[in-house]
């Protein structure tokens, strides 16, 4: 396989390779694409849950390490945990992310781990989505490629997703999905993907996305890929994430619905979701640390505690304030997206 684009690869100081990966034609690729090069630091390491030698402190300076950290390695586990609302399971081909947002969902699961990890056996991790589909057919089962990553961050050194939009373009039975912040898609545009991949582009307010993503794609771009990737036939959607509640918010959010109208706004299946700004003690925790001054609201006095699907509690906005938002949504897509369908708001 050839390696997609070279443009992210000059990313990552630190590569670690697990042994067994290079027994994968991904991972020899990959090692040889980065021993060969003079600003990387190639290591080794028996596995890829337990990495050592990184960066430790202060935090800051780790969690910037970590982030040009790149972790080969074989997936083990091959059971897929599940993945309400936006799915059925998960489909893990990446851990991690290159990018730096403040709010990143991924603070609360890799904590002092936040490097970024590949999977090389990607043949054994679909072999497993067949038996998954088969478990539940007749019935659809729909399997989200961003729970743990976003895939499209690492998409030009792996080129995995387009392995799994073929794939899942032969699966009567099977639907794939991820969201994310970037537009890697050179690679994407022209699969044969049968409409059996939806890929939605997580969005924000640009002063959200200026103020608390480091290292992503400006708003504009983003609407721009949802777009392209559209007119290439596939399903797409946006994903307001984090939604803030606070002072001023309808105004901030009906401004960013109306520029979706402009640029995506006559694409026939577009789908809406909509996330609330959420934390948990050990994500809000690791952000104090990693980003002293992050500015983000974290009052738990204005904030209800509610158990989520993995059993760790998070302070959710109040369910009045939830329903109030429901609604404002539901009119706004209403007038400027009357194609668009909103799957849920949490
Ligand atoms: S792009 Fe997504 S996965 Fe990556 S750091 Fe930002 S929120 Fe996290």
């Amino acid at each position: 396989m050839q390696i997609l684009a070279i443009m992210r690869i000059e990313h990552y100081r630190y590569v670690y390779f697990e042994p067994q990966a290079l027994d994968y034609p991904l991972g020899k690729e990959l090692y040889r694409e980065f021993s060969g090069r003079d600003d990387v630091e190639v290591r080794y390491t028996t596995s890829h849950n337990r990495v050592t030698g990184l960066v430790t402190a202060p935090p800051q300076r780790a969690f910037a390490a970590a982030k040009r950290t790149l972790v080969v390695g074989v997936k083990r586990s091959l059971e897929f945990s599940s993945c309400r609302p936006s799915a059925h399971y998960q489909l893990p081909l990446a851990t991690g992310c290159p990018g730096m947002c403040r709010y990143c969902y991924l603070h609360t699961t890799l904590g002092h781990r936040p490097y970024v990890r590949v999977y090389v056996n990607r043949d054994a991790i679909l072999k497993r989505v067949c038996e998954y589909i088969r478990e539940r057919s007749p019935k659809l089962t729909v399997f989200e490629g961003a729970a743990t990553s976003d895939p499209l961050a690492v998409e030009p050194l792996t080129g995995s997703l387009a392995l799994a939009i073929e794939f899942f373009a032969q699966q009567p039975l099977g639907r794939f999905r991820f969201t994310t912040k970037y537009a890697y898609l050179q690679g994407l545009l022209r699969l044969e993907h049968g409409g059996h991949t939806r890929i939605r582009f997580s969005i924000n307010a640009q002063r959200y996305i200026e103020r608390f993503e480091t290292g992503t794609l400006p708003l504009d771009q983003r609407l721009h890929a949802c777009r392209r990737t559209g007119e290439a036939g596939y399903p797409v959607g946006i994903m307001v994430a984090p939604i803030f509640l606070d002072k001023g918010w309808q105004k901030e959010y009906h401004e960013l619905i109306k520029k979706v109208a402009l640029v995506c706004g006559d694409l026939p299946d577009l789908t809406v979701e909509l996330i609330t700004h959420r934390y948990t003690k050990r994500a809000r925790k690791n952000i104090e640390a990693m980003f002293p001054e992050h500015g983000l609201p974290m009052d738990d006095a204005v904030r209800s505690f509610k158990y989520g699907q993995f059993g760790y509690g998070k302070y959710v906005y109040p369910g009045q304030r939830l329903k109030e938002a429901e609604r404002q949504f539901a009119d706004w897509c209403g007038e400027h997206l009357p194609h668009s369908r909103i799957d849920y708001l949490v």
